[in-house]
């Protein structure tokens, strides 16, 4: 890797630099001194830039790794009415994070309505297409009856 060249590079330059320093006993100028000092400060800068390189290459290859996964997801989707559907996970995903992010959230059952579907992530509500209103009367009725 061309950054791992670089860093080895830099190490191989503060070697010299040291021994730039055992020189400097030697010869024993003010002036080396400075020379040296200034080039041990360029290449400390230098570290500090690569590093910084090399962490945002590293953020960056994350997030590559994470749209690949999500590109994957989104080409197996079924769009069914406004929803997109998972056959192999058997669930909806946000109609909404798929076109504004690209990534395939999960819908959930609104605990508070269970006639709705909603997104973790962008809070849109959508017609919870596995509602059974006949199924949820009973258990609101069942509900009542524990309340009395
Ligand atoms: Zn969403």
């Amino acid at each position: 890797m061309d950054f791992a060249l670089g860093l080895s590079s830099i190490s191989a330059a503060t070697s010299a630099a040291k021994e730039l320093l055992k020189l400097q006993e030697i010869i024993n100028s003010a002036e080396a001194k400075l020379k040296i000092a200034e080039i041990q400060l360029s290449l400390a800068d230098s570290k500090t830039a690569l590093s910084s390189a090399n962490e945002k290459i590293l953020e960056l290859e994350t997030k590559i790794k994470e749209l690949k996964t999500q590109s994957q997801i989104i080409d197996r989707l079924e769009r069914k009415g406004e929803l997109f559907f998972d056959p192999q996970e058997n669930l909806h995903k946000c109609p909404n994070c798929i076109e504004a992010v690209m990534i395939a959230m999960t819908l959930h059952v609104n605990p508070e309505n269970k006639s709705e579907i909603v997104c973790k992530k962008c809070n849109s509500n959508y017609v919870n297409p596995n509602y059974d209103p006949n199924k949820n009367r009973i258990a609101r009725g069942h509900r009542s009856a524990m309340e009395i």
